[in-house]
């Protein structure tokens, strides 16, 4: 065991009681279970979880003697709730889209390494006082927290609004933050938000999300907005962008196999909610270095998944991609399965089976 250990072992513990016992916490977390969570709730939410890993860093940041402990505990502690704020910010936008009848995965940003390593490492500083070590402790544990929001909001933003959807940026201030905050605050079409929206100071309680419900449609004869992408040269664009995007787990060839595969004979696709389109690549995003695939209502996917678990041994274990046939409410649907390997399956698409 390395002495880092002991020390994370003891913060986390901390932590958690902290996170636990915060009620606010748990309503929040409560309507994210739920599915009926927003940015703005996340963006609390993780506003939350920062303060109390300041709070747990400033307080027991004294009592580790041992400086590469300090440092690695303040990094484990970090990537974890760098983990769990992606999450919840996941399923959040997952939710949220669902409800929109779009099809996009969520974007993992980078676990900010370097900022992380740069922020522990200043807790060893021999030079300055065991009070400013505390100070520093909270209030860079608290900033890189909230950056987590922010990393994620930012990235989603941008990929989105490349995709083809008219995304907004908000940044709201409470008034109280400083002058810079106070000026920049407001609402902007990505790609058109002032030079370091994104950014935020120490002790910045400012609040960033965005919002990308508008559809860059075509225009109907009714004059309203259709909700399909116009296929101009953006298309082109887009499907460039998203193929850019490629997992990192699989080979060139194994994401053009996947890629180029053919729909079985007798199957159409269903257009509008939770069905994708056949040519579309977007179905193929990555969370991080993970495939995720389609995004399917818990009930149903459970099922999905424990019906492929009773026939994998007999049925697909050697197929590197599979179709699961299913009855859901007296339809047959089809649904195209990444293998890797029991009880791991990323759902790529579902069809409804003609009658
Ligand atoms: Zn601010």
């Amino acid at each position: 065991m390395t002495p880092g250990d002991e020390n994370y072992k003891r913060l986390r513990a901390e932590l958690d009681r902290r996170l636990r016992s915060d009620r606010r916490l748990s309503a929040l977390a409560e309507r994210i279970a739920a599915g009926t969570a927003d940015f703005t709730d996340t963006a609390e939410y993780t506003q939350i979880v920062a303060r109390h890993i300041g709070e747990v860093m400033s307080d027991s940041i004294g009592e580790i003697t041992d400086p590469v402990g300090k440092e690695l505990a303040a990094r484990a502690l970090l990537r974890d709730e760098y983990e769990s704020i992606n999450g919840v910010l996941g399923e959040v936008q997952a939710h949220i889209d669902e409800g929109l009848g779009i099809q996009l995965e969520p974007v993992k940003p980078a676990f900010p390494a370097e900022r992380v390593a740069q922020a522990a490492h200043s807790l060893l500083d021999p030079t300055v006082t065991e009070q400013t070590i505390r100070r520093r402790a909270r209030s860079t544990s608290e900033n890189i927290t909230n950056s987590f929001h922010d990393d994620f909001i930012e990235e989603n933003a941008r990929f989105r609004s490349r995709a083809g959807l008219k995304v907004y940026v908000e940044r709201r201030t409470s008034g109280k933050c400083c002058p810079w905050c106070t000026e920049v605050a407001g609402r902007y079409l990505m790609s058109e938000q002032p030079e370091g929206l994104f950014r935020r100071h120490d002790n910045c309680d400012c609040v960033i999300i965005y919002d990308g419900k508008v559809l860059r449609g075509q225009v109907g004869s009714s004059g309203k907005r259709t909700r399909t992408w116009e296929d101009t040269g953006e298309r082109a664009a887009r499907i460039e962008y998203a193929e850019s995007k490629k997992p990192a787990r699989l080979s060139r060839e194994e994401a053009e196999r996947l890629q180029g595969e053919h729909m079985p004979e007798g199957l159409t696709y269903l257009r509008g909610r939770g069905i994708m389109e056949p040519s579309t690549k977007l179905n193929m995003q990555y969370f991080g270095k993970n495939p995720i695939g389609i995004h399917l209502p818990k009930k149903e996917y459970g099922k999905i998944i424990h019906e492929i678990n009773t026939l994998y041994y007999d049925f697909y274990q050697d197929q590197r991609v599979f179709w699961h046939e299913t009855v859901i409410d007296d339809s047959y649907y089809v649904y195209k399965v990444l293998n890797k390997g029991f009880d791991n399956y990323v759902i790529m698409l579902k069809v409804k089976k003609d009658d």
